[in-house]
């Protein structure tokens, strides 16, 4: 309860009058890892904690108040937390597999400001998503 992202959750949901219940800090602590997440693996991590109702409500709720991002992947989706609370990257997604490799690389930022600057248009958040077929599945 003491770490600064629950610290930040809490400011988050008080701040839109909503308060930290402890399936919140459950799901929230699920997503908290490297790998994007899927519903059904949520559900299963959760080790019968959770049931699929109250995810999914606590999942729309994180959802309009940007505490996660909703990353699609052809016709299913993951999940994993904001830029607010993870640092700021890009998916490469396997559309064999469906695992999502993570990449950054300051030369997208800078090219996407450009952009942006060129336009007038004041950058709030972006989100770039590259699909194709991982190592493992080319090797297949
Ligand atoms: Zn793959
Ligand atoms: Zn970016």
């Amino acid at each position: 309860m003491d770490s600064p992202k629950l610290a930040l959750l809490k400011q988050t949901l008080a701040d839109n009058d909503a308060s930290l219940t402890k399936p919140r800090i459950m799901v929230f602590e699920l997503l908290d890892r490297p790998e994007p997440q899927t519903l059904s693996s949520l559900v299963r991590a959760s080790k019968g904690h959770l049931d699929r109702a109250s995810l999914y409500r606590t999942i729309n709720l994180f959802e309009d108040l940007g505490i996660i991002n909703r990353i699609n992947t052809g016709f299913k989706y993951k999940l994993e937390l904001s830029d607010r609370f993870n640092r700021h990257h890009h998916h490469l997604t396997c559309i064999s597999c469906g695992r999502i490799i993570n990449t950054e690389d300051s030369q997208f930022e800078d090219l996407i400001m450009k952009q942006a600057d060129r336009h007038h248009f004041v950058l709030r958040d972006h989100q770039l998503e590259i699909q194709g077929i991982c190592q493992n599945c080319t090797q297949a």
